[in-house]
């Protein structure tokens, strides 16, 4: 098949790339890397070999190594070419540039630039985890990458605990076993959660089930692979006051009053401010 048969316009093109089978690539997607003037990714090696793969030349065209990170002078270079008419198609290591990956700085300077910039969307590991983990899809919170630090990491899950959404976290295989630990933890062992492993790949696992269930699962795992885990919102309770009280007073013994009141909060599916408002009572009883 003949690919990038018509010429593009100048601009920055974002081009999504497969999360794992290297056929998850769209035809655009193929349409743009064959024709743009110049072709830019996060590692160069990787795009070398996709492109490969499809039987697309890179020929006499530049193909630079752009990370968010890199100097200003390569991100500079990348915009002149833009502005001078130029096609710049830019690609992360897998998925969509910018979605915990490089391309952000880039995009955002494109735009102050008031350069085009153009998405050619496809893969993306957090929508292919939502689609088959299970789990509600109509509102969800990408979380990203949780810190690494046990302190760090329960501050963020308990600031995340009241979303209103399916949380979805990006996760290494090696910190898997101590990242559910703390979510049943910190959001309590009944949400429902699910580990969506090697989506797309050989070896594809999709693991659900209770945060209790599942951290027990993979408790004596030794996992490998790319890792999405996505957690429930809080569900309403029926809980009985005097059981929200007893929580509240265990949760203030450790926790700073704030703290223990999301914590709650989150673990009942309340709104916060009224569990705030009943823990700044019990403060006040004692
Ligand atoms: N930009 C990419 C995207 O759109 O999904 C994400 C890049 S981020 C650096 C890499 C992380 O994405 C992995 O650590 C893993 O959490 C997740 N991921 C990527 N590919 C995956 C796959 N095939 N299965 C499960 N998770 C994956």
């Amino acid at each position: 098949m003949n690919y990038g048969t018509k010429p593009l316009s100048a601009g920055l093109y974002l081009v999504a790339t497969p999360i794992g089978t290297a056929r998850d690539i769209t035809l655009r997607a193929l349409d743009v890397l064959a024709s743009a003037d110049v072709i830019s990714s996060e590692d160069t090696r990787t795009s070398r070999k996709l492109m490969d793969i499809h039987g697309i030349p890179l020929g006499d065209r530049p193909l630079i190594a752009y990370h968010d990170h890199s100097a200003d002078v390569v991100r500079q270079r990348l915009l002149s070419q833009i502005a001078e008419g130029r096609s710049v198609a830019y690609m992360s290591e897998a998925g969509t540039p910018l979605i915990a990956d490089p391309g952000f700085a880039l995009a955002r300077a494109a735009g102050e630039a008031r350069l085009p910039v153009i998405s050619v969307p496809g893969p993306s590991a957090v929508l292919a985890a939502l689609t088959v983990g299970g789990l509600p899809t109509d509102r969800f919170f990408f979380g990203g990458f949780l810190p690494n630090a046990k302190a760090a990491r329960h501050t963020a899950l308990t600031e995340l605990s009241p979303v209103p959404g399916t949380l979805v976290f990006y996760e290494s295989p090696k910190r898997l076993n101590d990242m559910l630990r703390d979510a049943r933890d910190t959001l309590g062992a009944d949400r429902q959660a699910a580990v969506c492993r090697e989506l797309t790949k050989k070896f594809e696992e999709i693991a659900r089930g209770s945060l209790g269930d599942l951290a027990d699962q993979f408790s004596d795992r030794s996992v490998k692979g790319e890792v999405v885990v996505l957690i429930d919102r809080a569900r309403q309770s029926a809980a009985d006051p005097a059981e929200i009280e007893a929580a509240l007073r265990e949760a203030m013994k450790t926790l700073r009053i704030k703290d223990a009141a999301t914590l709650v909060a989150g673990s009942y599916g309340l709104p916060r401010r009224e569990v705030y408002q009943a823990a700044l009572g019990l403060e006040k009883d004692e």
